[in-house]
Parts: C-alpha cells; structure tokens; sequence
C-alpha cells in the first residue's frame, strides 16, 4: 500500500489552510513535486493524483526520467523543473531537457541556456536563486547582484524570466524561517517595481511550507511529505 495519494493531499490541506491563515485564495500556492532519487513509479502516481510539475536535482537522473516518462505516456504533459546546482558543462542537457530551471544564479549559465534553448521549443521558464542566507549557504546570487542579473537574464532570448527560487538554511525557528522568506519577498517585490513581469516566488519545502506562503511563496517545492524521507 502506497501513501503517495495520502501523502500529496495532506500536503494540499497544509497549504489550503496557510493560504486561510494569510488571507490568500487557496489556489495561490502551486505544488512543485520533488522527485529526486525516487523511480518514474512514485512520480506516476503522483501525476495519477493530478500532480503535473516535478522537480529534480540531478542532470543525468532527471534528463532520464522526462525521456523515459515522454515514451511511456506523453499525453500526460508534466512539466520538469531543473532545481539543483548547475554547471556549464551540464546547461545544454537541461535546456533541451526541462521546460523550467530554477537555480540561474550567475549570468554566464543564463547565457549558455539561451544559446543551447532548441528553437522548437517555448522558451525555458527561468528562476533566479538567491542566497539571503550569506555564509550559511553556498548556492543562489547575493541580493546586491540580483537586480542588474535579473535585468540580463530578462533580455535573454529563448529565456522568460518568471522568478525567484531560494533555499535559506533548514532551521526549526520559526521566526527566523518568517524573516528569511519576508527577505526574498522583498527581492522579488523590488524586481516588479523595476518593471519586471515576475509572477513566481518559489520557496518553502516539507517543514518550512507554512512560513513561506505567510510570505508571499507562490510555489512550494515539497519532497519528503510527498514520497517520504530520501535515503
Ligand atoms: C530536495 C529539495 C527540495 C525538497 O525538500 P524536502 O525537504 O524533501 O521537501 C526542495 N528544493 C530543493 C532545491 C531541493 O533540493
């Protein structure tokens, strides 16, 4: 018996109830399922509950799952999301790859996915990740750099900036998780009023959901409370 039908709405009633809380229509918060290390099986299911996005951190293990998944069923149409540290050596697997990459942090891999986008395809919906956690994380743009980046990555063809993506560091204070995600926020607000049309704030994952939809998190990026504790 499988939990991942049990497991996915759970999730939906967590973010039902935090969008209740702050005052957000319940369809603000779209659910990025996290299927790294788990088999196509586990993402079948998930996408049998009507789950259709899916992220992965892996270039080799998430480039084999959308070829594998685009045989067996192409009907079913899921959107991939790159959500790990990239490469430059690994950007041309990924923009043929994936329709989404969340984790552009320096404008040398937005380029190099602007050139290696196939022309046939729409363009790759890209967040840029930021690091308002300083030291404690090595991943994402320094907030200073963001807004001259996020200008750059906008003008770029075969790119559509949508966002921003951010990981803060794991922690159980609740307070500091709130302070952590209000920062982003405000990142993200400063790009709009630069005149930038971004409409995703991506952030929040199995134990720090809450917070992040108080802050504005337009889509929360979920692993755990989905197909349970990687090993
Ligand atoms: C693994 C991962 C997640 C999911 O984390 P869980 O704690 O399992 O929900 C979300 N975002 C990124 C970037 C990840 O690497």
């Amino acid at each position: 018996m499988t939990t991942i039908p049990t497991n996915l709405q759970a999730v939906r009633n967590r973010i039902a109830a935090a969008c209740t809380n702050s005052g957000r229509p319940a369809d603000a918060v779209q659910i990025l399922a996290v299927s790294k290390t788990w088999p196509l099986a586990s993402v079948l299911e998930a996408a049998g509950c009507g789950q259709r996005a899916f992220g992965e951190n892996y270039v080799q293990e998430g480039v084999e799952k959308v070829a594998a998944l685009a045989g067996l069923n192409p009907a079913l149409s899921l959107a991939w999301h790159f959500i790990g540290p990239l490469q430059s050596n690994k950007t041309r697997l990924v923009a043929e790859n994936f329709s989404w990459v969340q984790s552009v942090d320096r404008l040398k891999i937005a380029e190099r996915l602007a050139v290696q986008r196939p022309l046939d395809l729409p363009p790759l919906q890209v967040c840029i990740q930021v690091n308002v956690s300083g030291e404690a994380t090595k991943s994402g743009c320094a907030p200073a750099e963001l807004p001259f980046l996020a200008q750059r990555v906008a003008t770029l063809p075969g790119l559509c900036l949508r966002g921003l993506m951010a990981i803060p560091e794991p922690t159980e204070d609740v307070d500091l998780q709130l302070q952590r995600f209000h920062q982003v926020r405000l990142l993200f607000d400063g790009l709009k009023r630069n005149g930038l049309a971004v409409d995703t704030l991506s952030m929040g994952m199995s134990h720090d959901l809450e917070a992040a939809i108080q802050a504005g998190a337009t889509m929360v990026r979920v692993g755990t409370a989905i197909f349970g504790a990687r090993e």
